[in-house]
C-alpha cells in the first residue's frame, strides 16, 4: 500500500523522522510527505497560512535535502511531495511555483471558500440555508475547476464540505455526477481520504454517493490517510485496507 496523503513538521504534522518511522511501521510500500504548501494570492488565505505557520513555499528545498538524508534509513520509499491549495484565480501562480519546485508529485485541495477554511463550522452555521447551498455549490464549482486544471497528480478530500456540519449533506447528484466527469477526463487522480474517520465525522471522503459516482465513471483512487501525527498512520492505514477489500476497490499506484 502507498500512502500519498502524510504531513509532517514542515506544516502541521509531528516531526518528519516519526512520521517516516510510522510509516514504515504500518507496512507501507510507500509514503508521500505531502505538507501544506500556499502560493495562492489571497490575502485572507495568506493571514491563514502565515497564522498557522505554513512555510514550505519557502522551506522546502530544506525538507528536500532532510528527505533525501533519511530514505536510507527507513524501508520504505520516501516522495517529496506537497498538498497545494488549489484556486481557480491562481493557477498561473501555483503553475510556475511547481515549475520551479520539481516535487516527486503533487496533491490539490480546495481548503477555501471566499477565503474562509471550509472547516469553520460558525462562519457557515451562520449563513442561511440558501447561502449554505450555494457554498457547497461554489465548492463543488472549485473542485471540478481544479480537475480541469491538470496541475496534480492527485486531488485530496473532493468532499472536504461534509466535515463541517453547517455545510454537510447539502451537496447534490448532479454536483456528483459532475465532479466524477471532471475527473474522468483528467489526469488527476483524486484520493480516499482517511482523515477524519477515525474522529467525530466517521467517514472516508468521498462519501459513498460522490464515491459511487466516480467509480461509475471509471475513475481510480489513490490512497492518503492524511495523517498528522505517527499513530494516526499506522490506524488509517489499517482503515484504508480494509475499507478498499470490503468496497472492491484495487488503489493505483502513482508513475513516479
Ligand atoms: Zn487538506
Ligand atoms: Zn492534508
Amino acid at each position: 500500500m502507498y500512502d500519498y496523503h502524510v504531513h509532517s513538521n514542515y506544516s502541521d504534522g509531528d516531526f518528519l523522522p516519526s512520521m517516516l518511522r510510522a510509516a514504515e511501521a504500518a507496512g507501507l510500500a510507500g509514503v508521500g510527505i505531502a505538507d501544506h504548501c500556499v502560493v495562492v494570492p489571497d490575502e485572507k488565505i495568506r493571514r491563514f497560512r502565515d497564522a498557522y505557520g505554513f512555510t514550505l513555499d519557502q522551506t522546502y528545498p530544506r525538507r528536500r535535502r532532510a528527505i533525501e538524508n533519511l530514505r536510507d534509513r527507513y524501508e520504505i520509499e520516501v516522495y517529496d511531495a506537497a498538498e497545494m491549495d488549489y484556486e481557480p484565480s491562481a493557477e498561473t501562480e501555483i503553475r510556475e511555483f511547481l515549475d520551479e519546485a520539481e516535487f516527486d508529485y503533487t496533491v490539490g485541495s480546495v481548503h477555501a471558500l471566499d477565503g474562509t477554511n471550509v472547516h469553520y463550522e460558525e462562519h457557515f452555521a451562520e449563513m442561511s440555508a440558501a447561502d449554505r447551498r450555494d457554498a457547497v455549490e461554489r465548492y463543488f464549482e472549485k473542485v471540478v475547476a481544479l480537475a480541469e486544471s491538470e496541475l496534480f497528480e492527485v486531488a485530496a478530500h473532493l468532499d472536504l464540505v461534509e466535515r463541517n456540519t453547517a455545510l454537510r449533506g447539502l451537496a447534490t447528484e448532479e454536483q456528483y455526477e459532475r465532479v466524477a466527469r471532471a475527473f474522468a477526463d483528467s489526469r488527476t487522480v483524486p484520493e480516499i481520504n482517511a482523515g477524519r474517520v477515525l474522529d467525530d465525522y466517521g467517514e472516508f471522503h468521498p462519501t459513498p454517493g460522490l464515491l459511487s459516482a466516480l467509480r461509475a465513471e471509471g475513475v481510480e483512487f489513490v490512497l492518503g490517510t492524511d495523517a498528522h501525527a505517527p499513530d494516526e498512520v499506522v490506524a488509517r492505514a489499517d482503515a484504508l485496507r480494509e475499507f478498499v477489500r470490503s468496497e472492491g476497490i484495487s488503489p493505483v499506484e502513482l508513475d513516479l
